[in-house]
């Protein structure tokens, strides 16, 4: 096995793309998934020599997406980073907008339920593959950037800002060197793991598995290329314990994701080990999706179960050497639609830190986890809590009840009220920390006062409104109070 230095460290002067003496930074980037190509194509749009490195064949050549959610719910604060790089309209093209949620009881009854009560505010359905590759793409058309692939980061050595790789096909090991390195590989990220292992320094750590797993499925396009149900809308098939949801895909097809424990229930990962129990599981209840899936068997035995967890780490960065970013830095369960979203927000943020031109790049990393930490943290506890509300809450009559009245402030009054689920989603200019303690302080206010019947759906909107904003006020005035002692 060799192992070979390339050394191409410059003089570390300055976080823009050129150090002092007009000499470009090198960056080098671990992991070309959906924020590291992005990270690559924003970098190399300010000037920066980037060199990224990526573990996988090219999914531009090879189709590497089997098991891999291969669709994506994308929202505003995703495309907020679209439009920083000019490719909002080309991201366009690979999307289908889902309205609401459609929700199919046991009888196979089913109802919509919108995301927004403002018709212009909705999710949509992206491929992993197609967006990855169009970053790809864009990345590429820049001549400082330039990905490799089948490279494997075994380690990185943060005191001296070199990380070392495997070629796939040659298994020779090598050493890269760079100004600086972004990690951004994933939530089984090799830097983390080497600040974890170093103990060079205090590094905090959390990994928080669920205790349900997730299996991806498909319902495959009719004979024509269409599709077998309501295309604009994602599909929930919530059941308390467990759940399964699909999203459309371009060609008609949907990728239907089951969420179950892995050994807790009647029916559980653990348990439904031939195609007799999966079947009978699926006629009792999901019987509408069943007779979507005539494939269900193979799909179930051929495709792995993922377990789903959340990471939480701090620093993320040590001194001006090295930075996670995205998964890497914080992981979170899918239930909010939102990992790629912060992933994707998490560039834009540094890229507002690059633009103060700090003096260096431990301020620049400083900045930008003081500026970014508190709100991946709040993302990672709602997507949490939506886990419970998805699979559980959409079904229940207080919360349908409460739904119903945020839908109707939103349409009523569109410039005066919007949920939880619109701040987090459609109100990019928020951040998530900001989102999670206005919105749970609603969520509290509308369902304290439906059980108390302060309100109903029947009354009117106005009362309503200024019954819920005089309540949601007191409720964070409360917490300020629990948090800081009175004022
Ligand atoms: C089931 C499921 C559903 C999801 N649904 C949504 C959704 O609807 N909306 C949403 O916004 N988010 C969703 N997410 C979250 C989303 O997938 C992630 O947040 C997003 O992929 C993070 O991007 P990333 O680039 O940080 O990491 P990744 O996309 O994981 O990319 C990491 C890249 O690094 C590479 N890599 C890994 N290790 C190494 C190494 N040692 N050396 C070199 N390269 C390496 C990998 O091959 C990969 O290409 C979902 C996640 C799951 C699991």
């Amino acid at each position: 096995m060799n192992t070979n230095i390339n050394t191409r460290n410059s003089e570390k002067v300055f976080p823009s793309g050129e150090d002092l003496e007009g000499a470009a930074q090198n960056i080098l980037i671990i992991g070309a998934g959906l924020c590291g190509s992005l990270l690559a194509l924003r970098l190399g749009q300010r000037g920066y020599n980037v060199t990224v490195y990526e573990m996988r064949p090219d999914l531009r050549k090879t189709d590497i997406s089997a098991g891999r959610s291969i669709n994506l719910a994308f929202s505003d604060r995703g495309n907020k980073a679209m439009k920083l790089v000019g490719i909002e309209d080309k991201v366009k093209d690979l999307c289908i907008p889902m309205n609401g949620r459609m929700i199919h009881d046991k009888e196979g009854n089913t109802f919509l339920s919108n995301y927004s009560g403002r018709d212009y505010e909705y999710i949509n359905s992206i491929s992993r593959g197609d967006l990855n590759a169009l970053l790809l793409d864009e990345a590429e058309k820049h001549e400082n950037v330039t990905i490799h692939f089948n490279k494997k980061c075994k380690s990185v050595d943060f005191e001296n800002t070199t990380a070392l790789f495997q070629d796939y096909h040659t298994k020779n090991e090598f050493i890269e060197d760079a100004d600086c390195i972004i990690a951004t590989d994933g939530a089984g990220s090799a830097l983390r793991k080497s600040y974890y292992l170093g103990k060079k320094f205090l590094f905090s750590f959390s990994q928080d598995y669920l205790t349900h797993g997730y299996k991806e499925l498909s319902i495959l396009p009719t004979e024509n290329g269409g599709y077998k149900t309501y295309k604009n809308a994602l599909h929930i098939w919530p059941r308390g314990d467990f759940m399964v949801i699909a999203l459309p895909n371009l060609d008609g097809s949907f990728t239907v994701t089951l969420f179950l424990s892995y050994d807790e229930g009647e029916y559980n990962f653990n348990n439904l080990t031939t195609p007799e129990i999966v079947t009978e599981f699926f006629q009792k209840e999901f019987p509408d999706a069943l007779e979507l899936m005539p494939n269900l068997i193979e799909d179930f035995f051929e495709n792995p179960t993922a377990p789903l967890g959340t990471v939480k780490c701090s620093p993320w960065h040590y001194k001006g050497n090295t930075l996670l970013m995205g998964d890497s830095a914080h992981a979170i369960v899918p239930f909010y639609g939102q990992g790629m979203n912060a992933s994707f927000e998490d560039v834009v943020e540094f890229d507002k830190v690059l633009n103060q031109n700090l003096d260096n790049w431990e301020a620049t990393f400083e900045t930008y986890e003081k500026n970014r930490k508190k709100d991946t943290d709040a993302i990672a506890d709602l997507a949490i809590d939506n886990f419970h509300e998805m699979k559980d809450h959409v079904g229940q009559a207080i919360f349908q009840e409460k739904r119903k009245i945020e839908m109707m402030l939103e349409k009523e009054f569109p410039e005066d009220y919007s949920s939880k689920y619109s701040l987090v989603t459609f109100n990019e200019d928020i951040g998530y920390r900001e989102a999670m303690l206005k919105g749970r302080a609603q969520d509290k206010a509308i369902l304290n006062m439906l059980a108390d019947g302060i309100i109903s759906i029947s009354d009117d909107p106005k009362d309503i409104l200024d019954k819920v904003k005089t309540e949601t006020e007191a409720i964070l005035e409360d917490d300020r109070v629990a948090k800081f002692g009175p004022s």
